[in-house]
């Protein structure tokens, strides 16, 4: 049961979106910049998200006819060129995903230095500004919301307070949360990367995918909001991504869904709340300091 549901547009029952973070091989250069240039492997397994499974993916939404959102690193905007202009020809979203996948824990300063670099290269290379984000790893802090409120981000997407859409609220403004969790990322079951400290036991396909159809099952139920964060370098694998195309196909088919991108869900979310829904609402900063030291 969801208290507060949101109405999707023409009688879907659940509002769904399968968010790729195209991290490519950012990843390998961030954990180990002394010479990630020369470590093959990792950067081999990172180039196949935007080179192989980047086309695989795009093909199946052109075919079914879906658009969606991409987050990607300032860096692989400028790495992979091609890869982006062909999402933004099929007319899909891409978001702020960091500069080099850097985790935003770092000081005021360089925080907005990295993000600020990553917001001009998506200018730079893709003609337009991101309305959403999403933290490297998650891990997003309040200078990050700071700054998502002064440039005038609508969306974030790295908390997990709620099942469906919600609104972020500090003294400088709000922002629309998106939720992820961990049950709908594919990095549980199917990361193996030890030279940047996930050593995961990899899931074949089916059994690696089975929880995301559970969280469908139950999100449809309660007409909420299904997302997956999944990557093109592990979902975008041949067999991984036959069955998400097979589940794509089924559920489109037979269910009432709308899939879009976050930033239409988003901006659905703000129409909604015009005509008087009252969404769930986090007011930030959690706390001024560390809790523990209060304490004492
Ligand atoms: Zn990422």
């Amino acid at each position: 049961m969801i208290s507060n549901p949101i109405s999707w547009p023409d009688g879907a029952r659940c509002a769904c979106a399968i968010t790729f973070d195209m991290d490519a091989d950012s990843l390998i250069h961030i954990a180990r910049p002394a010479d990630s240039h020369d470590r093959l492997y990792p950067i081999s397994m990172g180039r196949y998200g935007p080179t192989v499974a980047m086309p695989r993916i795009l093909d199946t939404y052109r075919r079914l006819g879906i658009k969606q959102s991409f987050f990607v690193p300032g860096w692989c905007l400028e790495q992979y060129p091609q890869t982006i202009e062909q999402i933004l020809a099929d007319g899909h979203e891409i978001g702020h995903h960091g500069y080099l996948h850097e985790d935003p824990i770092v000081t005021r300063d360089q925080q907005r230095m990295w993000f600020e670099r990553a917001l001009e290269s998506h200018q730079r290379i893709t003609g337009r500004k991101p309305q959403g984000y999403r933290a490297p790893v998650y891990n997003i802090n309040q200078t990050v919301v700071d700054l998502l409120i002064e440039h005038e981000f609508r969306y974030d997407s790295s908390m997990m307070a709620d099942d469906i859409p919600y609104v972020l609220k500090t003294a400088a403004g709000e922002l629309n949360e998106m939720p992820v969790h961990w049950g709908t990322d594919d990095w549980p079951p199917f990361a193996h990367y030890d030279e940047i400290g996930y050593m995961m036991p990899v899931r074949g396909p089916s059994a690696g995918l089975q929880g995301f159809w559970e969280e469908f099952d139950a999100m449809y139920e309660a007409g909420g909001f299904f997302m997956l964060i999944v990557h093109p370098f592990l979902t975008g694998r041949l067999a991984r991504w036959r069955l998400v195309e097979q589940w794509l196909e089924k559920t489109l088919r037979d269910k009432k869904v709308w899939f879009a991108p976050l930033a239409e869900i988003s901006a659905h979310l703000d129409a909604q709340r015009v005509a008087g829904y009252q969404a769930r609402i986090e007011q930030l900063p959690y706390y001024d300091g560390p809790v523990a030291a209060t304490a004492e």
